[in-house]
């Protein structure tokens, strides 16, 4: 046995398990970094994934490893840190056993952080035939998808088959869909244009679709105001008040009746938390999140605590029903969950949680974006420079900061990158038969 492995098992501390090295869970380790506590984290992925960029790895901006980051780099200086890939299967709470492909593993104490999946509310066809955006493996797929898409149009017999290939449907316009829509318009303006000179690019449509009546529905309404004049100015048609029911892989139908023909269907309507069986006992009021009090432990459940997408916390005001499903909840969540770990060894009270909200933002093309801070909404160049600075100082490692600095600096001088490769075709899965 390697002398780190024996110093690592011999550690006379509290083993605290983490699952899910996202948001929440990468936050905690650092913050037990050095502490008093034998960490152990778990993740299904060998890296983080920097989600909100995903979008620009679908379409193709960025390639996928500067939003990743490999949990083997960040664990590897931290001496009291271990890090093991493999998926959780079940939580035993009783024996304090986490139980996975790989092996079962002891906590004393458990912080389940394993945020959440793209909800197709039981549409299982729906689930089965349209893209989704959750994970790098899933934007690499859109990526090939689209380009499979340019490269086939090109051999379709008729306009109808062309227009087919190139018609593109996004269900949901929050955050991701008007970013994913934004990110098409532009592809046409210019990919499309110089580079398949043989297609006239008027014949990619791109549809946004949502139930609610108006685009970015958790931002203040100037916001979805602009962001919507955007979208239109791009050319993206946006189909408010319409609910899509059905979905074969070729064919999409509203409630209203109408259809639309469209190859690739992205949904991105709303996402669920990702729970982890053995924890039936726990209460999960909606969206399959855990209820969880104000200092995140799951309520029933005194070694267990729930951090990010799948924690349901009621904060008294604004935050009656929960927090929102980003980024900033599950990082404050893990820091408060880090200083109250530690209090609670040196027998101090526990401090409540308390949300701070700095505010949403979202782009939808260069020099297109929209900022809400408190009551203050802007938008434009400034909007779309503090949009790229905040998400260029989130990533993880310098190396990615600067890869994504350059990225975008050349595609948006040149609009000449090239990381438009089909390295792995998108393969659709097999129809089921009825
Ligand atoms: C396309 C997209 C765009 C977004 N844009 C923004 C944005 O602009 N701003 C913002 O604030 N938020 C944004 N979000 C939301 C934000 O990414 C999430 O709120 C955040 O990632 C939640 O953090 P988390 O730690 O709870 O979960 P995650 O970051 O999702 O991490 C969960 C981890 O758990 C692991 N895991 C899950 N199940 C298991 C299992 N059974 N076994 C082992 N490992 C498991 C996963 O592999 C993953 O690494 C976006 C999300 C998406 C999908």
């Amino acid at each position: 046995m390697s002398k780190v492995k024996q110093r690592y098992d011999r550690l006379p501390y509290p083993t605290v398990v983490v699952i899910g090295g996202g948001f929440a869970g990468l936050e905690v380790i650092r913050g037990l970094d050095g502490k008093p506590f034998k960490v152990l984290l778990l993740d299904k992925q060998n890296h983080h994934c920097f989600q909100p960029l995903l979008y620009q790895v679908a379409t193709a901006s960025l390639s996928a490893d500067s939003i990743a980051h490999p949990f083997r780099r960040t664990v590897a200086p931290m001496d009291n840190v271990a890090f093991r890939m493999c998926t959780v299967q079940r939580v035993d709470p009783a024996a304090k056993l986490v139980h996975t492909d790989r092996g079962s593993f002891g906590y004393d104490k458990l912080i389940i952080a394993t945020g959440s999946t793209t909800n197709f509310f039981n549409n299982a066809r729906m689930e089965q035939e349209a893209m989704q955006l959750k994970s790098i493996s899933q934007a690499l797929d859109i990526r090939s998808d689209f380009l499979q898409d340019f490269e086939s149009a090109l051999y379709a017999q008729d306009e109808a088959g062309q227009r087919r290939y190139l018609n593109f449907i996004i269900v949901g316009a929050g955050p991701t869909g008007v970013e994913m829509a934004g990110a098409l318009a532009e592809i046409r303006r210019t990919v499309l244009k110089r580079e398949y000179r043989e297609l006239e690019s008027e014949r990619m449509q791109i549809w946004l679709v949502d139930g609610n009546d108006r685009v970015l529905n958790s931002f203040s309404e100037a916001s979805s105001a602009q962001a919507l004049r955007y979208l239109k100015d791009m050319g993206v048609h946006v189909k408010l008040n319409a609910r899509v029911v059905s979905y074969d892989g070729e064919q999409v139908v509203f409630m209203d009746g109408t259809t639309m023909e469209a190859n690739t269907l992205l949904w991105a309507a709303g996402v669920k938390g990702a729970l982890i069986p053995g924890l039936e006992a726990a209460e999960v009021p909606k969206a399959n999140r855990y209820r969880v009090d104000r200092t995140n432990r799951l309520e029933g459940f005194p070694d267990i605590h729930v951090l990010g997408d799948v924690a349901l916390m009621s904060e008294e005001g604004r935050w009656e029903r929960g927090h929102p499903q980003v980024a900033p909840a599950a990082v404050q969540q893990a820091k408060l969950l880090v200083r109250n770990l530690l209090r609670e060894a040196e027998g101090k009270a526990l401090l409540p949680f308390a949300y701070r909200d700095k505010g949403s933002m979202a782009t939808i093309g260069r020099y297109k974006a929209v900022v809400d801070v408190g009551r203050l909404h802007f938008g434009g160049l400034i909007a779309w420079l503090g949009w790229m600075f905040v998400h260029l100082m989130s990533l993880v490692g310098y190396r990615n900061r600067l890869q994504v600095l350059f990225n975008w600096a050349w595609k948006y001088m040149s609009w000449k990158n090239t990381i438009r490769l089909i390295i792995r075709p998108y393969v659709r899965k097999a129809t089921p038969v009825e």
